[in-house]
């Protein structure tokens, strides 16, 4: 795993810092500077199929390479973009780029799905839905709609309930899937969130990563996992990082994993290789 956290300490997003400090002007014009330039690079996280042992999906995560300071990590940008305005070229530079992916793969017979993250203001754009549909039908080859799933936060809900629900709603009608990121870190309830068409539920790494450890961590993820489920939404179970967990999730009956236990995000290249030689083969979707 060859990206390392950056030091660059100046480009860490700072809400309490005035906005017309020197540093965020320069990492805003660097910023701009990074879609011209093409510093972004799209890495690809696997999702295992808990029961079958398969790979049916991965996420699509960003990083910036940048020229000085090297592997930048999205929280540390990915906020700042979405309060400049800066984030509607990146997201549609996401979307573009994955998509474009997901058909390569799609001709190679690697058929997974791809999971794709959205801000709030992305997520608003009242033209995502066309984006989308242009990207799946355009270019010559077409990409089944059902193999993309939106992931949005909670709270990008809490803001404008109906609203959120409109949105979500187009995507489902256009054949994509929306995913609930980061589950139990917000303010939301699933019943709260019962009334929407999500089709899947990630649980956030915080709970996965200490749940073999921590009572209060394994009830939060088992009870999670059922209510989920009577729900009618499959379970993600993020931050996976030890065989234990993966043992445990099985007999919680969750649906897919994704950790470190199983893969780190991988750029497209090593992603291919992992495919091809680990244990965990493509599979049917789930
Ligand atoms: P996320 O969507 O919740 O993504 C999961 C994060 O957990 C990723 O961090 C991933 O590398 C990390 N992770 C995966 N497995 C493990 C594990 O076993 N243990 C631990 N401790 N961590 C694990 P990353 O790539 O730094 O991304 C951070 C966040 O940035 C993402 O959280 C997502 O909210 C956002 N993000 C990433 N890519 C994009 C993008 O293309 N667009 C937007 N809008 N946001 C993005
Ligand atoms: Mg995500
Ligand atoms: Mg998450
Ligand atoms: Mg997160």
């Amino acid at each position: 795993y060859a990206a390392k956290h950056t030091d660059a300490g100046f480009l860490f997003y700072d809400p309490k810092t005035d906005p017309h400090t020197q540093q965020r002007l320069q990492l805003s014009s660097d910023l701009r500077h990074a879609l011209e330039r093409n510093e972004f690079v799209l890495y690809y996280q696997p999702q295992i199929n808990i029961h079958s042992g398969r790979i049916i999906a991965v996420e699509a995560l960003i990083r910036w390479n940048h020229p000085e300071h090297g592997m930048i990590f999205p929280d540390q940008f990915i906020p700042f973009a979405e309060s400049t305005g800066l984030i509607g070229p990146i997201t549609e530079w996401v979307l573009r780029t994955a998509i474009a992916q997901c058909k390569t793969w799609q001709m190679t017979g690697m058929e997974m799905r791809i999971a794709i993250n959205v801000t709030a203001r992305s997520f608003q754009d009242p033209l995502l839905v066309d984006k989308l549909e242009s990207l799946l039908y355009g270019g010559g080859n077409r990409l089944p709609p059902e193999r993309i799933e939106i992931e949005i936060t909670e709270n990008i809900l809490m803001v404008d309930i109906e609203h959120g629900a409109k949105a979500i709603r187009r995507l489902r009608d256009l054949g994509v899937s929306v995913a609930i990121d980061d589950f139990g870190t917000g303010y939301s309830s699933l019943a709260y969130l019962k009334k929407l068409p999500i089709h899947t539920l990630k649980i956030d790494k915080s709970f996965v990563m200490n749940m073999t450890e921590d009572d209060n961590d394994a009830v939060i993820v088992r009870s999670t996992i059922d209510l989920a489920h009577n729900l009618g939404y499959l379970v993600v179970a993020e931050g996976v990082e030890t065989r234990d967990a993966l043992d445990l999730l099985a007999v919680l009956g969750c649906d897919l994993a994704q950790g470190y236990h199983i893969s780190h995000p991988l750029p497209e290249d090593e992603l291919i290789l992992w495919v091809k030689n680990s244990a965990w083969s493509i599979g049917e979707s789930a």
